[in-house]
Order: C-alpha cells, then sequence, then structure tokens
C-alpha cells in the first residue's frame, strides 16, 4: 500500500520533507504558491529559497551549526548534498551559490516519481488524510487564518519581538546575585546591579548604539506598542529604562547591602537553567552592538549570546502549547507542521525540522509512535525547547547553550564544544540505529 502526505509549502522544511518522505516510498503532494504569489521577502521562483544570507553557517563539528548539520547528515538529509555540490567559498561556513541551490532542490522533487507538484496558494488545510504545514515565518493570508482557528486565538505570533538570551556558563557569577523582588518565589532571578555611574554610561552607549536596518515588511506595527524596543524607551528619558526594565525596586544587593541604582534581571530560559533571558529587553541593535553594549551590564562582560535580540516579521505558533512531540497539533493531530513556524529558527534548523517532522509522519503511517532523538543531540534538544512549557515562547536556532552541561564540567570553550559535539553526534547515532 502506498501512503500519502500533503505538504504546504516548499521552502527548506518542506522540500527536505518531501524527499525524505518520497525516499521512504511515501507519495507526497507538495503544494508550493510560487510562482503564483511571492512573499514580500522571497524573490525567485523556486523550491528551498535562501531568502536573505547564502550562508548555511558553520561547519566545524565543535560549533552549534556544525553539529546540527552533522545530525542532517545522519538523518538522510537530502539538501546538504546539494549544498555541497554548489558551495561557493566562505572560509569555515558552508555558503552556497543560491540559484544553482533552489534550482538543484527543485531538480530533485520534480524527478522523484512519488512527489506531485501543485503550483498554487493553499487557502485552508486539508480535512482529510495527514498534512504537513511549512508556510514559514511569512505565511499569511488565508492559510494563516485556516491555522488560527485550528490551534485557537492568539496562539500564531505575526512577529518577533525577542530579547537577547544568554549562557549561564558565560556570566560572571561573581557580579550578579540571585533574588526575586521584595523576596517573593524562590530568588527566581539573576540580577545584575548598576551604580549610578554604570548606569549612565550604559544609557550614553545605548543612546548612540546602531540599530539594524529594517525590510519595509518588518516595519512596527501597533503589535510593539507592549514591548518597546530599549533604545527607544532610552529615547524618552535618562529614567525611563529606570522606571521601566531595569526598575530596581525590591532589591537589595549582598555586595552593598543597598538597593542598586538601576538592575537589569534574568530570566531562566530552559528548565536545565544553562541560557538566560535579559528580561524586557527587546531591542533591533545591530548583533554586534548588542554583544559591544549589553556587555557593559555587570556580569555579562564575557556574555556568549545564544540569540540576539531581534523585531521583525515573523509567524510562528505557540509551540509548547499546541504541539506534542513530532510536531502535530493537540487539537488536530493529522495535522503537523515543520519549519520556522514551529520555532525551529534558521535556514538549516528549518531543514532539520522538516526531516524530523518526516519521521514522525511516517511512524505514525506505520502505526508506531515516534520519540524525539535525546536532548543530548542539537536536533533534540530544539525539539524539546519547542515543546518544552513557555510563558514567553520566542524562535531559537541551534546554540550549544540549549545542551545539557557535560558530567565534567570543561573551562576551555573551543574544548566544551567540541565534547558536547562528540557527546551529541554519538547520541544521534543511537537514536537513529534504535529506531530501525
Ligand atoms: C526576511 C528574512 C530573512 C531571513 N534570513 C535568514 C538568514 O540569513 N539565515 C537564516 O538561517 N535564516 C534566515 N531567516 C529565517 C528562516 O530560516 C528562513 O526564513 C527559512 O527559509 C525558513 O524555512 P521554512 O521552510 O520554514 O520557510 P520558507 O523557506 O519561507 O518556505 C516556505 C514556503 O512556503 C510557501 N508558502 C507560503 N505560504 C503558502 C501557501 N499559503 N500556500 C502554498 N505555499 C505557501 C512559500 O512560497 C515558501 O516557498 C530569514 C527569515 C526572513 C523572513
Amino acid at each position: 500500500m502506498i501512503y500519502e502526505v500533503c505538504i504546504i509549502g516548499g521552502g527548506l522544511a518542506g522540500s527536505e520533507a518531501a524527499l525524505w518522505l518520497a525516499g521512504q516510498g511515501v507519495a507526497v503532494r507538495l503544494v508550493e504558491q510560487k510562482p503564483l504569489h511571492r512573499s514580500p521577502a522571497h524573490q525567485q521562483d523556486g523550491f528551498a529559497e535562501l531568502v536573505c544570507s547564502n550562508s548555511l553557517k558553520a561547519e566545524r563539528l565543535d560549533s552549534a551549526a556544525g553539529l546540527l548539520k552533522a545530525e542532517m547528515r545522519l538523518l538522510g538529509s537530502s539538501l546538504l548534498p546539494v549544498a555541497d555540490a554548489c558551495r561557493v567559498a566562505a572560509g569555515g561556513a558552508l555558503a552556497v551559490d543560491r540559484e544553482a541551490f533552489s534550482a538543484g532542490v527543485g531538480a530533485l522533487l520534480e524527478a522523484h516519481p512519488l512527489i506531485t507538484i501543485e503550483h498554487r496558494q493553499a487557502d485552508a488545510i486539508p480535512d482529510d488524510g495527514l498534512t504537513l504545514v511549512a508556510t514559514g515565518p511569512l505565511t499569511d493570508g488565508p492559510l494563516a487564518g485556516a491555522i488560527e482557528a485550528l490551534a485557537g486565538g492568539g496562539t500564531l505570533s505575526f512577529y518577533d519581538a525577542a530579547a537577547p538570551i544568554v549562557t549561564a556558563a558565560s556570566l560572571d557569577m561573581d557580579r550578579v546575585f540571585a533574588a526575586s523582588r521584595y523576596d517573593r518565589g524562590d530568588a527566581d532571578y539573576l540580577n545584575c546591579p548598576f551604580d549610578k555611574a554604570g548606569y549612565e554610561a550604559f544609557h550614553a552607549a545605548l543612546l548612540e548604539a546602531e540599530i539594524a536596518p529594517l525590510h519595509d515588511f518588518d516595519r512596527p506595527l501597533t503589535v510593539y506598542e507592549g514591548c518597546m524596543p530599549v533604545e527607544v524607551m532610552a529615547r524618552r528619558g535618562a529614567d525611563t529604562l529606570r522606571y521601566g526594565p531595569m526598575r530596581p525596586v525590591g532589591l537589595r544587593d549582598p555586595r552593598t547591602g543597598h538597593r542598586p541604582w538601576a538592575n537589569v534581571q534574568l530570566r531562566r530560559e530552559n528548565a536545565e537553567g544553562t541560557l538566560y533571558n535579559l528580561v524586557g529587553f527587546q531591542t533591533n541593535l545591530k548583533f554586534g552592538e548588542q554583544q559591544r553594549v549589553f556587555g557593559m551590564i555587570p556580569g555579562l562582560v564575557h556574555a556568549e549570546f545564544a540569540r540576539y535580540g531581534v523585531m521583525h516579521r515573523n509567524t510562528f505558533l505557540d509551540s509548547p502549547k499546541l504541539l506534542v512531540d513530532g510536531f502535530a497539533l493537540k487539537a488536530r493531530p493529522d495535522v503537523f507542521f515543520a519549519g520556522q513556524i514551529t520555532g525551529f529558527e534558521g535556514y538549516m534548523e528549518s531543514a532539520a525540522c522538516g526531516l524530523l517532522a518526516a519521521r514522525a509522519l511516517l511512524a505514525r503511517l506505520a502505526g508506531s509512535v515516534y520519540t524525539p532523538p535525546p536532548p543530548k543531540t542539537m536536533c533534540g534538544a530544539l525539539s524539546r525547547y519547542v515543546t518544552a512549557e513557555n510563558a514567553d515562547f520566542q524562535p531559537m536556532g541551534a546554540n550549544m547553550g540549549l545542551l545539557p552541561p557535560l558530567a565534567q564540567p570543561e573551562k576551555n570553550k573551543r574544548e566544551r564544544y567540541r565534547k558536547l559535539a562528540e557527546r551529541g553526534l554519538a547520541a544521534m547515532q543511537d537514536w537513529i540505529s534504535e529506531e530501525v
């Protein structure tokens, strides 16, 4: 018997999922709106378009992006061999000729006897059979409405308003203290206390910091009113931040015995406590500027950014509330999601999500249970991130801070990353061999 699946969206996630499923003998109907309709960011007519940079990031195994790609090769990625074939020189990164890459992926899709391509804009989710929605960060129009109707109002976001996230291992713990305001809770926050001079220098640096240019379709809408960028707040007055996200009320710095002049709170981002976000620090500053200016926050001088703050157009589900392991909707288990719309952020992350969702779909078709890869793998860590409880869920790309710490702590960063990567790759190999 030939199983059939409908995939909506032939971007990074949809193409990778379609090729993997077809390779397993599953018939795929792939619905892609191009060339009839294009989002404001898509410029080409082909499949798997890289809308911005042509880099698929680092290849070194001892990097988050390198580990992710190594895992994807084990999982049977079809996109990475195409990328290898059309790579362009880019130091240690895998960068590609974007047109050749898209053409190469398109050729594989079009040549596969089990893949039928329909060029049309899907405006609804089919009622029958299994569907994989992979319409990306610029999904909108009737389909977005249909997704929201299935998922529930308020569960689909259209803009990122994300504060930076830093790794716990990179914080200077001698400069920060754990406490909740007015000692409520369990000292849940890490606090970075400023004195007056430090705050004034920070405020001045924030006023002068360079802001990232925005596309027309990224221009802030009213949705940003409730989460104003810190640099905009800083321009409203010298003390605005001290009455906003940097308010020191209810806190006492144990080193001075006094209330700080201003304070930045860091909140746990994951259950393991390996990542912390800067509370209320949504920002549009250029990434280098975030490192420079936020590095002035006490305790953050050597901060490693697991993700920078961003504010741009980005359609994504409140996945922790809506999805089960395997990326199916709790409310409609026949509807799966893959790619950036789930919160896997980035080209390769989206493609990896396509591979994982394809495996989950195949498990469903075969009547078996899908178990995600272990959290020691980058794919497993990202899967867990998008399904673990999170009151302020924002998309996340691959980063070493997502992985559980090593049993034996390792201070040297390069060496730590190498050990984490080797552990992850071994765990992925075991997971794949147990799966068959
Ligand atoms: C402006 C912008 C720049 C980005 N730059 C980078 C970057 O430099 N590096 C990086 O790693 N990540 C970047 N990203 C993030 C993200 O990794 C990419 O957007 C990635 O392409 C997401 O993959 P995807 O498969 O989820 O979606 P996409 O690759 O966008 O694929 C979605 C596909 O679905 C189709 N589609 C949409 N709606 C419908 C519909 N109703 N019916 C039928 N087809 C439909 C689209 O035409 C498209 O082909 C960027 C995102 C944006 C928006």
